[in-house]
């Protein structure tokens, strides 16, 4: 490492550490407001705001949605990398930030906040993506699907998202998702005295339900298929006219995913075929790519974050079962999703007691790690031509 390189990341840790007041802050108030996905007006006002206020370029609004955004900032003179780094800060109903999506937002926008500070020495630019909507659990998420898709991520050199969790580490896997709701339409009748007129369309949804559990020893091992009943009736006396589920289909592989869709369709097909039931389906979440972690990445953000004394544990074999939608921005440009441990391993994600773990110290300090190293990552990036054609090649070749 050159001298000029220590220097240039000693700096960026020590803007991290200046401006960590202000980010715990923000997330300390997402934390305490917390917002669903395409609601994320006040956490996307507070990051928009912080990064224009130390200079970034902001421009709101971006790619259709109203909580989305873009800050940039230029390097000094000559053609660069680009570096983008990806804020989330949506929550979870009734649990908050149960995902820590608070941390996410604000370690990325000290990141790229820190990195600002440095680019007047550096080519190149940085580029802090506001990505709402990463939860599957409101219509139409998946921020950065819309983003990818509008071509925001096409000339990114290397893309970074560090998400809080129980341990430190690489980032895994992550399957690609599909999210949808079926809906049944029968025929009422009342249920004791005439129910030879009724059409039930609950047995319907229920035959689905165990056509699915039917299905599940038949469909490869990494396939997740898991839903709920959302209408099921409105009353015991009546048949069921009308019933709504809501299922997520999940698989390593996206071409194998279309495959089993397409058979946990048919078992809705056949709950309609064998009620006289009518069945029809709306994908309710945009659908997310499986994530393709770039290594070589993920081993320079290894070695910085080890750099900092945070020890960093191998990354689990076999995906972790969830989907991101930063695996869609990992289909266009190197990208890595690793994570950072803010609790010990006895606190479950998607859990009260881990949106509490975000306003732990180990979560102040997860966030500040995360940040630093991000920087760190980005300036090995820019500087370094080698390692940015190394994770060039590799994702070339894995795409
Ligand atoms: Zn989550
Ligand atoms: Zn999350």
């Amino acid at each position: 490492m050159s001298a000029n390189v220590a220097d240039l990341k000693k700096k960026v840790c020590a803007e991290v550490d200046r401006l960590a007041p202000e980010l715990y802050d923000i997330a300390r108030r997402m934390y305490e407001n917390p917002e669903l996905g395409h609601q994320e007006r006040a956490s996307s006002a507070m990051l928009c705001d912080m990064a224009e206020k130390y200079g970034m370029m902001v421009k709101r609004k971006v790619a259709g949605m109203e909580t989305s955004f873009v800050a940039t900032a230029e390097g000094g003179g000559g053609a660069g990398a680009h570096i983008g780094i990806l804020a989330e800060y949506d929550a979870l109903p009734d649990i908050g930030h149960g995902c820590g999506h608070n941390i996410i937002g604000t370690a990325s926008t000290g990141a790229a906040l820190a990195l600002k500070a440095v680019l007047p020495e550096l080519p190149g630019r940085v580029t802090l993506f506001g990505t709402p909507a990463e939860e599957g659990v409101v219509d139409n998420a998946g921020g950065k699907v819309l983003m990818t898709n509008a071509g925001l991520f096409n000339d990114v050199d290397a893309a970074m998202c560090v998400h809080p969790s129980s341990q430190t580490m690489l980032g895994t896997s992550s399957t690609a998702r599909y999210a949808f709701e079926v809906s049944f339409k029968g025929k009422p009748a009342h249920a004791a005295g005439s129910p030879h007129e009724g059409i039930n369309a609950l047995d319907a949804l229920l035959l689905m339900y165990s056509g699915i559990n039917a299905l599940r020893q038949h469909v490869k091992e990494d396939v997740r298929i898991h839903g709920i009943i959302t209408k099921g009736g409105v009353a015991p006396n009546i048949v069921p006219e009308f019933t709504q589920g809501r299922f997520y289909v999940r698989a390593n592989d996206r071409n194998y995913l279309k495959d089993v869709i397409a058979k946990v369709e048919n078992c809705a097909r056949a709950g309609a075929l064998a009620t006289g039931a009518t069945v029809s389906f709306r994908q309710t979440a945009l659908t997310y790519e499986n994530m393709l972690n770039n290594d070589v990445l993920g081993e320079a953000y290894k070695a910085n974050l080890e750099s900092l004394g945070v020890k960093v544990h191998p990354a689990p074999t076999k995906s972790g079962g969830g989907s991101t939608d930063m695996g869609n921005v990992s289909h266009v440009c190197p990208s890595i999703h690793p994570y950072i441990g803010i609790c010990g391993p006895g606190i479950a994600g998607h859990s009260r007691e881990f949106a509490d773990a975000t306003m732990t110290e180990a979560g102040r300090a997860g966030m500040v790690a995360a940040a630093k190293a991000m920087a760190m990552t980005a300036i090995d990036v820019l500087t370094d031509a080698g390692l940015r054609g190394a994770a060039k090649k590799e994702f070339e070749a894995r795409k």
